[in-house]
C-alpha cells in the first residue's frame, strides 16, 4: 500500500480540488482506495467527494489536555493566576476560586505545580471528531479529522486519524491511502507527512506561494520520501513559475504537471463537484489524467 500525502505550504492554492479529482482518477484507474482528510481545521474533501452521511460514524477523541480548578480545595490565593503565562487564568473576585479560561489553556501544567493546595488538575479533554463516510458515486471509505474550534492538538488529530486511515486501508486492501494534508508548514502538515511513501506539493504561480513551495519542500526533503510538483493555475504569473521550477529541479522534485487557469473549475467547486466528472474534456481534467498518469508511474502502478 501507498501512502501519498498532497500539501500546499500555504492555503488557497487548490489542493483538495486536486486531491479529489486524483481520488476519482485513481479509482478510473482501478486502483483500490482509502482517502483521508487530515486538513482538520477545515475539513472539505468529503464536500467535495459527494460523501453519503447516511452511515456517517462521528467519534469523538481527546486531543490536548486544559487545567481544571477543583473549587473545594482552592483558598484563592491567586497563586495559579500569577503563575500563567498563557494568561488563561483570571479571578475577577479575589473571594473566589480563580476562572481558567478554556481556549487559552495549554495544559502545561504550571499552574497545577505552583498551587499550594493541590487544587488544579490537568485533564485529557475531548476536542477532536472523526467521521467515517463514503464517496457517493464510487464507494471509496473517506476519513475526516475535524478539531473543535479554538482548540489545540491538531497535530494530535492527524496522528489519530492517519492511524484510522492505515488501519481501514488494511482491512479493504487497499492500493493506495490518499491524505489531503493541511495548508501551512505547522505541526498537523508534519503530522501528515510522517510515515508516507510520496508527497505531492501543490502550488500556484504567485510570489506568495512561491516562497510558501520553497519551505514546505525544504520540510519534505528531511523525510524518507519521494517528493512531486502540481503548479496548479499555472498560466498566472510565468517569472513565479520559473522560480517554482528552478527550486524544484535544484531540490529533485519530480514535476508531475501544471493545470492550467480553467474556468470550469470555480464552477465545479461551487457544485462541490471534482473537475474531472463536473468537465472531463476541460482543460484542467485533461491536465489532472496527465498528472495522475505520471504519479501512477511514480507509485509503480504502471
Ligand atoms: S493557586 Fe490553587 S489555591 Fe491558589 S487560587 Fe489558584 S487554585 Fe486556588
Ligand atoms: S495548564 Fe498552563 S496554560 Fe493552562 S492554565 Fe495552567 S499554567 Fe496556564
Amino acid at each position: 500500500m501507498k501512502e501519498v500525502v498532497v500539501v500546499s505550504g500555504k492555503g488557497g492554492v487548490g489542493k483538495t480540488s486536486v486531491v479529489a479529482a486524483l481520488a476519482i482518477l485513481f479509482q478510473e484507474n482501478n486502483l483500490n482506495l482509502v482517502a483521508l482528510d487530515a486538513d482538520v481545521d477545515a475539513p472539505n474533501l468529503a464536500l467535495l467527494l459527494s460523501a453519503k452521511d447516511g452511515k456517517r460514524v462521528e467519534d469523538e477523541i481527546e486531543v490536548s489536555e486544559k487545567a481544571f480548578i477543583l473549587a473545594d480545595d482552592c483558598v484563592h490565593c491567586g497563586q495559579c493566576v500569577e503563575s500563567c503565562d498563557e494568561h488563561a487564568i483570571v479571578q475577577p473576585d479575589l473571594e473566589e476560586p480563580p476562572i481558567i479560561i478554556r481556549y487559552l489553556c495549554e495544559g502545561c501544567g504550571k499552574c497545577a505545580v505552583i498551587c499550594p493546595e493541590t487544587a488544579i488538575e490537568i485533564r485529557a479533554v475531548k476536542g477532536g471528531k472523526i467521521i467515517n463516510s463514503k464517496n457517493n458515486a464510487n464507494g471509496f471509505p473517506i476519513i475526516t479529522g475535524q478539531i473543535a474550534i479554538g482548540e489545540t492538538g491538531s497535530g494530535k488529530i492527524v496522528t489519530e486519524i492517519k492511524k484510522r486511515g492505515r488501519e481501514a486501508a488494511q482491512k479493504v486492501n487497499a492500493d493506495v491511502l490518499l491524505v489531503d494534508g493541511a495548508p501551512g508548514t505547522g505541526c498537523p502538515v508534519i503530522a501528515a507527512i510522517t510515515g508516507a511513501n510520496y508527497v505531492i506539493i501543490v502550488t500556484e504561480p504567485t510570489p506568495s506561494a512561491m516562497k510558501a513551495f520553497e519551505r514546505i519542500t525544504y520540510i519534505a526533503q528531511h523525510f524518507p520520501l519521494e517528493i512531486g510538483l502540481v503548479i496548479n493555475k499555472s498560466d498566472l504569473y510565468e517569472p513565479s513559475k520559473a522560480q517554482i521550477l528552478e527550486i524544484a529541479r535544484n531540490n529533485s522534485v519530480e514535476i508531475l504537471g501544471e493545470i492550467p487557469l480553467d474556468k470550469n473549475v470555480p464552477y465545479s467547486i461551487a457544485q462541490a463537484e471534482p473537475i474531472v466528472t463536473y468537465a472531463p474534456e476541460s482543460p484542467a481534467a485533461s491536465a489532472l489524467k496527465l498528472i495522475a498518469e505520471r504519479l501512477l508511474q511514480s507509485l509503480r502502478f504502471s
